[in-house]
């Protein structure tokens, strides 16, 4: 199976009721090889007509955010949680993100990136499966067995709410900081010098994150 194989498997996906009200799957689109992958909630109005994840407000706010710390979308891939677009906008049910999230483990399994950034709850509660606050998590570097989560705030939430701007744009440049670690050769060990990077253990639902530990991971 590769990416353009589980793409098509999915065109005529029939099995939750969006596909009744979807003007088509969006499955995902960018760098297929990708190290860092991006991943949202799920398509809005834009996003259901042109196919492609984040190409509507959000989406620009997206793209300039990226720019900012220096990558392009050509850089990164970027997938949602739901692969259709929930009528009027509304939330996702659960039972849609139960159907849908294997596509996403299946897109993350196939990209092997190091690093995959959630943005908002929804993303974030369902790669960490805990329910676990956006802004209890947004900026720590989460190591789950497979991939490292890195969960930011949802660009379409800082759009509704200004005063979620500044925190945004804090989580981009705590994203860069985090990247620049992993470009870092690894450390060799029984060396003086000490690790860089620190990791969180995954959050508990009622507790907040454990503090963070020191811990190599690239
Ligand atoms: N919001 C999302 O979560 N995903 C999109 O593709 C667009 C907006």
């Amino acid at each position: 199976m590769d990416l353009t194989k589980l793409s098509a498997s999915l065109y005529d996906c029939q099995r939750c009721q969006l596909s009744a009200s979807r003007t088509q799957v969006v499955f995902g689109t960018g760098n297929p090889h990708a190290s860092i992958m991006f991943v949202g909630e799920a398509p809005g109005f834009y996003e259901d007509r042109q196919g492609e994840p984040f190409v509507g407000a959000a989406g620009k706010l997206l793209t300039e955010l990226l720019q900012s710390i220096g990558l392009e979308r050509s850089d990164i891939y970027i997938a949602n949680v739901i692969k259709c677009r929930p009528p009027n906008n509304r939330d996702p049910l659960p039972d849609e993100i139960d159907t849908c999230k294997p596509f996403l483990l299946q897109q993350i399994a196939l990209i092997q990136p190091k690093l995959v950034c959630t943005l908002g709850n929804f993303a974030t509660q369902t790669l960490l499966e805990r329910k676990v606050g956006i802004t209890k998590v947004r900026g720590q570097v989460i190591q789950l067995e497979n991939f490292v989560v890195f969960p930011l705030l949802h660009p379409a939430a800082a759009l509704h709410q200004g005063n979620l701007r500044v925190p945004l744009k804090e989580d981009f440049q705590k994203l860069k900081t985090v990247l620049e670690q992993m470009s870092k050769p690894p450390n060799i060990p029984n060396t003086s010098s000490p690790p860089t990077l620190s990791t969180s253990k995954v959050p508990s639902q009622e507790t907040p994150a454990d503090p963070p530990t020191q811990m190599n991971l690239f």
